[in-house]
């Protein structure tokens, strides 16, 4: 798939409008537009890989990266110390409808486990 034809790479190149509430190195967060909790929060690397199962070692310190941006975002948008969820829905099995890899950062309300 090309980066005009992923829904992601376009918002990662500001090629389509999104709410964007951040930015890392090599990483933009947005408003998910289908929001499943008072907070959700979309973590987006600017690179497409298409799926966590694609993800490389080279990819390492990125993923580190985002884990850390999403500490900061849940900070910010008052998750601590009430609680958050940080999800990566890889394959079709899991749920992933964009092709492109992204987090979920969830919060703002009581999370049941197991997600189902
Ligand atoms: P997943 O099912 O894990 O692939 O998650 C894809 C998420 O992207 C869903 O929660 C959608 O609501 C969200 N989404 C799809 N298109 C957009 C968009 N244009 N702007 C913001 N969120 C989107
Ligand atoms: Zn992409």
């Amino acid at each position: 798939m090309s980066a005009q034809e992923c829904l992601f790479c376009r918002i990662a190149g500001r090629s389509l409008p999104a709410e964007v509430v951040g930015e890392a190195e090599g990483l933009l967060a947005i408003k998910d537009r289908n929001p499943q909790a008072p907070t959700h929060l979309l973590i987006i690397p600017t690179e497409h890989i298409p799926t966590l199962a694609d993800a490389t070692d080279g990819h390492t310190a990125l993923l580190g990266r985002a884990v850390q941006f999403a500490n900061r975002l849940a900070r910010q948008h008052q998750l601590v110390p009430s609680g958050y969820r940080l999800v990566i829905n890889c394959g079709a099995g899991a749920g992933q409808s964009v092709w492109h890899l992204h987090f979920h950062l969830l919060g703002g309300r009581l999370l049941r486990w197991p997600p189902g």
